[in-house]
């Protein structure tokens, strides 16, 4: 396909205007279905980084004063345009990701819906300005903005995670420059298009492309970013932090994660085929997944049999088709580590189900993984530890419950685990032992505005809810706001 036939991506959003790049740098967007090129951004300079950070800076003074009101109404303006562009939504995270394109028209596209409500919500009732109690009546807690923000976003669940920084930043009143994931740009674009269309200042949010050593690194170290939100890998969360650490701004952090799933002897009869389910859904490429299926021993031989069906039922497929269906991994890049990881698990002595090495067969262009199950799986295998962001399940048995707990806190990481028991007391406890940000029981979901954050190697950040306003808040303490007798 030639150039001038690819969506033209190049300008950035700075100052409440497209501007083009200051120096021509094209980078294609690959769709992962075919591995054709089908747009083309720009990868922004340091002249484009400064630009985009001063707009955000003189934009704050005025932007930090607003009522909180003022900027609600345009949150609720944003969803109304974001509601009414919603299949144009869904259409660039599918070409841009490869997320079945029914799966982006619900739970990816939709996340951003359901994040703006739940803001939009929670800003309400947000006391920015509140006594700090009656036994001192002359002091006053404020929440103000922290300042310029720079949101640097993963390709995975592209609006969930720009929405999550951008819906309590504005609404805060701090200013930001966005960094949307070079692999993934094409919904950063048009939800650019969306905050300019609802009408937010110039300069409030800005946008700008580029890749980690680029604009990522020029963001993080920059003297006039306060903070950085970051989510995305283990790896670049430290290469962050370290840069941001001279100009000492605040750093908040959503990493990878390893989730484990306990599986216990009273399960519901639909547990293993859930989990499978939620590890494989878009095509495992999730912090949260549940990709460590830990299962008594009584139940061992039945969940095998049970994941290994659901493995071998998981059709996948062109993103672009509607279905049930998974789409491709995002990359060759990730494809070719999802192949390196799978061979090691069959090196190292886990028990092939299902899947396995190549491409599904009747997929030869197009970056598509089989739905893949190993059994006897052992907490030292690769496998076991590092996160692989594919469908990928690793199963082992468990005897005791004690042991269960030890085996899923063994990790670097700690975002999300999940227990399955009809026990509830056992659930209770259980989930207080599990070192963990986010415990699901029993298939049910997380309610909106809950927080989303992790321990250990997960980060240090919590998104959503209150907890996800406060992130972008400095706290004031003043005394003598009202004179003491
Ligand atoms: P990545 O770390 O490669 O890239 C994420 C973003 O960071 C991109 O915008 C990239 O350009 C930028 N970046 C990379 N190196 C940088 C650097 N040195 N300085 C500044 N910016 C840099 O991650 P990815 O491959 O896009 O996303 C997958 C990872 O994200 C997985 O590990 C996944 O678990 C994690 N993730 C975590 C959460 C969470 O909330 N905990 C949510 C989604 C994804």
């Amino acid at each position: 396909m030639a150039t001038t036939e690819l969506l033209d991506r190049r300008n950035f959003y700075i100052g409440g205007a497209w501007v083009p790049p200051s120096v021509a740098h094209d980078v294609e967007v690959i769709d992962p279905s075919n591995e054709q090129a089908c747009a083309v951004i720009s990868f922004g300079s340091q002249a484009d980084t400064d630009a985009a950070v001063a707009a955000a800076k003189a934009a704050f003074p005025a932007w930090s004063m607003t009522d909180p009101g003022e900027r609600i109404a345009l949150l609720e303006k944003l969803l109304e345009v974001y509601t009414a562009r919603y299949g144009e939504m869904a259409e660039a995270i599918s070409l841009e990701m490869g997320a079945p394109i029914s799966l982006s028209q619900t739970a990816q596209a939709g996340s951003g819906v359901g994040h703006l409500k739940a803001f939009i919500e929670d800003l309400k009732q947000f006391e920015f300005d509140r006594p700090l109690g009656d036994h001192a009546p002359g002091d006053r807690i404020l929440y103000e903005p922290v300042g310029v923000c720079a949101l640097i976003t993963p390709w995975n669940w592209p609006m969930n995670q720009v929405t999550l920084k951008v819906a309590p930043a504005v609404g805060v009143g701090c200013t930001m420059v966005l960094k949307p994931s070079e692999i993934a740009p094409l919904s950063s674009y048009l939800f650019a298009d969306m905050m300019h269309e609802a009408g937010f200042p110039a300069g409030v949010f800005n946008m700008v492309n580029g890749d980690g050593a680029g604009v990522g690194t020029q963001l993080s170290g920059h003297p006039d970013v306060d903070m950085v939100s970051f989510t995305g890998s283990t790896r670049a969360g430290v290469a962050i932090t370290k840069n941001a650490a001279d100009s000492v701004k605040r750093v908040a952090l959503e990493l990878g994660g390893k989730g484990a799933n306990i599986i216990f002897d009273d399960a519901d009869e639909k547990a293993v085929v859930r989990g499978v389910r939620s590890c494989f859904l878009n095509s495992g490429q999730s912090c949260n997944a549940p990709t460590r299926m830990l299962v008594h021993r009584s139940r061992y031989d039945e969940a095998l049999a049970e994941a290994t069906k659901a493995a071998e039922q998981t059709a996948v497929d062109n993103a672009h088709h509607e279905g049930r269906h998974i789409g491709p991994v995002v990359s060759e890049v990730q494809w070719n580590k999802i192949q390196g990881l799978i061979a090691s698990g069959e090196q190292e002595g886990a028990k092939l189900l299902a899947g396995g090495t190549g491409r599904p067969e009747g997929h030869e262009a197009g970056y598509f993984v089989k739905p893949t199950v190993f059994a006897d799986v052992t907490p030292d295998m690769t496998i076991a530890k590092e996160e692989i962001f594919g469908p990928v399940l690793s199963i082992m048995p468990f005897d005791t419950e004690d042991e269960a707990i030890e085996i899923a806190n063994d990790t670097a990481y700690g975002l999300t685990n999940y227990v399955q028991t009809q026990d509830v007391e056992r659930a209770r406890r259980v989930a207080r032992r599990l070192r963990s940000g986010m415990v699901e029981m029993n298939g049910q979901s997380r309610g909106a505005g809950s927080p989303f954050g992790g321990y250990g190697q997960s980060g240090n950040g919590r998104e959503g809810g209150e907890w996800g306003i406060e992130e972008f808040c400095e706290v004031k303490s003043i005394s003598g706001w009202n004179p003491v007798d």
